[in-house]
C-alpha cells in the first residue's frame, strides 16, 4: 500500500504506484488539455509531482516537449542563474565486498587492481586536487567493514579537512560510502560532512535484487531505508540519484520522485541533490548488455522533467558524460559538474600504469579543470567552488526555504563571483584568467544590490593582494 509518510520502503517506493504512475502517464501522454495545465502548475515553480511529471515524461507532442525545455532551462535560471559549481570525486578505496552486476569493484572481479589509499597518499591525492584549483570533493569507497571501516572513512576526511599547502584548501567533503547505520551517520555528520550521497541504482526492488546477487547491499529495503537513518543521525543534506540503464528510465523517474515526495513528507527537507548517472564502459562491464539503456535525447529530456519538478534541488552530471552531452543537458537544469576527474583510487597525483588500473568507469569528458572552466565561461556560465552554505549553517530545511524563495541567488551569485576570482588568481592558465576577469566584471553589473557590489568589489581587491575565503 502506497504511503508517502510510512517508513518502510516497500510502501513509499511502493511498486503498484508506480506501475498506477506509468498507466497513467502512458494514457495521457498525449492529452494536450491536462499536459498545458501541468505546465501552468510547473511554472508557478513550487514542483510536481511523481504522477504530473510522468505524463511530461511520458509526453511525445514536439511542440510540448520544447515547452518543457523551455520551462526547465528558465526555472533553472530563475533557482540557479547561470553559475555551476564544479567538483571532483575522490577514490579513497575499491576493495568491496557486493555484486553489484554494473560495477567492476564487484568482489568476483579477481583482475581488477584493488587499492586503498593511505593517509600519507591522501595528502598527495588532495594536494594535486587543491594544485588544480579545486575546493569541494565527493569522497568515494567500496564497501567492505574490514578494508574501508567507517573510523578509516573519518580519518580520511579529517586529513583532507585539515591539508593546508599554498592558498588550495577543500572546504567540502560530500561523501558517497554505503549505506549504514543510525550511530555511523552521525559520526559522519560530527566529522562534518557537506552531503551524503547513496546512488539508489534502481528503485525496482526485483531488479535490485537481481542486479546485487551477493553482499549487504542486496538488502533492498536497508539500502532504500538509508537517507532515512542519514536523516536522523543528523545529515540533513542528502544527495539520491539512479544509475540510468539498469531498469525502465520512467520507472526510475517515479521511483527518484517518490523518494524525493517521502524526505519532504517525513523530515520536511526534499533531496539537496539528484545525480544522473548513466551504466558506463568499464573494466570487466559491458553498458550494452544492459536491455534498458538511454538515448542522449531521453537523456536530456529526464534532466528537464527533473528540473521542473524539483526545482529546488541541485542537479549533477559527472564526466561519465561526453563534452557533447554536457553541453546540451547543462542548460536544462544542471548545477553541478566535475572537471579533471580521476575515477581510479589514486591517479591525481601520478597517473597509473595500464596494467595496474583501478578505474571505476571510463571517464568521457577528458578536459582538465582549466579546459572545464574555459568551456564554461565561453558559453557564458560562471564556475563557482562556493562552498558557503554548510559552513555558514545553512543547511536542512533552512537552507531549503532560502532555496525555495530565491533568496538564496543573493549569496550564491557574489560567492560564486569572488571563489571564481581566487581560481584566476591561484590556477588558471593566462587565457582562462582574462576570460574570467571579462566575466567578472560584466557579472558585478548583475549584483542588485549596490552595498552588496561594494563589498564584492573590495574582496575582490583583498583575494588579488592575498586574502582568501570571503562569503556570504
Ligand atoms: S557499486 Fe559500490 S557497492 Fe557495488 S561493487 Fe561498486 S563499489 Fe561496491
Ligand atoms: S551559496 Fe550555498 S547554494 Fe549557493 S553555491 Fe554557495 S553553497 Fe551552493
Amino acid at each position: 500500500m502506497y504511503d508517502v509518510k510510512s517508513m518502510s520502503a516497500e510502501e513509499f517506493i511502493a511498486h503498484e504506484e508506480i506501475l498506477e504512475t506509468l498507466d497513467y502517464a502512458e494514457k495521457n501522454k498525449n492529452n494536450i488539455a491536462l499536459i498545458e495545465r501541468i505546465l501552468e502548475k510547473a511554472k508557478l515553480r513550487k514542483g510536481l509531482n511523481h504522477r504530473e511529471a510522468s505524463v511530461l515524461l511520458a509526453c511525445e507532442l514536439p511542440e510540448k516537449i520544447q515547452e518543457i525545455y523551455n520551462l526547465a532551462e528558465q526555472i533553472k535560471k530563475d533557482f540557479y542563474g547561470n553559475r555551476i559549481v564544479l567538483f571532483a570525486p575522490l577514490y579513497l578505496s575499491n576493495y568491496c565486498v557486493n555484486g553489484c552486476l554494473y560495477c567492476p569493484y564487484h568482489l568476483k572481479n579477481k583482475h581488477i587492481a584493488r587499492k586503498k589509499l593511505t593517509q600519507e597518499e591522501i595528502i598527495k591525492e588532495v594536494t594535486a586536487l587543491q594544485d588544480m584549483g579545486h575546493k569541494r570533493l565527493a569522497i568515494e569507497a567500496g564497501e567492505d567493514p574490514v578494508m574501508n571501516p567507517l573510523e578509516y572513512i573519518l580519518d580520511s576526511i579529517n586529513t583532507i579537512y585539515n591539508i593546508k599547502h599554498k592558498n588550495g584548501a577543500i572546504r567540502r567533503v560530500n561523501v558517497n560510502i554505503a549505506a549504514t547505520t543510525v550511530a555511523n551517520y552521525r559520526k559522519l555528520h560530527e566529522a562534518g560532512i557537506g552531503t551524503y550521497i547513496l546512488f539508489q541504482e534502481t528503485y525496482n526492488k526485483k531488479s535490485y535484487e537481481k542486479l546485487h546477487p551477493t553482499g549487504p547491499k542486496s538488502d533492498y529495503a536497508y539500502h532504500t531505508e538509508a537517507m532515512d537513518r542519514a536523516m536522523e543521525g543528523g545529515i540533513d543534506d542528502v544527495g539520491l540519484g539512479v544509475l540510468f540503464g539498469l531498469e525502465g528510465y520512467k520507472y526510475e523517474f517515479a521511483g527518484l520522485l517518490m523518494h524525493a515526495e517521502h524526505l519532504e513528507a517525513v523530515h520536511g527537507v526534499g533531496p539537496h541533490t539528484i545525480s544522473v548517472p548513466r551504466v558506463k564502459q568499464a573494466d570487466d562491464i559491458n553498458p550494452d548488455a544492459f536491455e534498458y539503456g538511454i538515448s542522449d535525447e531521453t537523456f536530456c529530456k529526464i534532466a528537464a522533467c527533473i528540473r521542473i519538478a524539483v526545482p529546488y534541488t541541485g542537479m549533477i552530471v559527472s564526466t561519465r558524460e561526453s563534452k557533447e552531452v554536457r553541453d546540451k543537458i547543462i542548460r536544462l537544469g544542471v548545477s553541478q559538474v566535475s572537471g579533471g576527474s580521476k575515477t581510479s583510487v589514486g591517479g591525481y597525483y601520478a597517473p597509473e600504469a595500464e596494467d595496474d588500473c583501478s578505474e571505476q568507469f571510463d571517464v568521457s569528458d577528458t578536459r582538465t579543470l582549466d579546459e572545464v572552466i574555459r568551456w564554461l565561461i565561453s558559453k557564458d556560465y560562471i564556475p563557482s567552488f562556493c562552498t558557503a552554505c554548510y559552513r555558514e549553517g545553512r543547511t536542512g530545511d533552512r537552507f531549503m526555504s532560502l532555496c525555495k524563495s530565491g533568496q538564496i541567488q543573493n549569496c550564491c551569485h557574489p560567492n560564486a563571483l569572488m571563489t571564481l576570482k581566487e581560481y584566476l588568481v591561484d590556477y588558471a592558465a593566462k587565457e582562462t584568467a582574462e576570460m574570467g576577469e571579462r566575466l567578472i566584471m560584466k557579472e558585478l553589473a548583475n549584483i542588485p544590490s549596490e552595498k552588496v557590489r561594494k563589498i564584492v568589489l573590495e574582496r575582490l581587491a583583498k583575494i588579488e593582494q592575498g586574502d582568501r575565503d570571503f562569503r556570504f
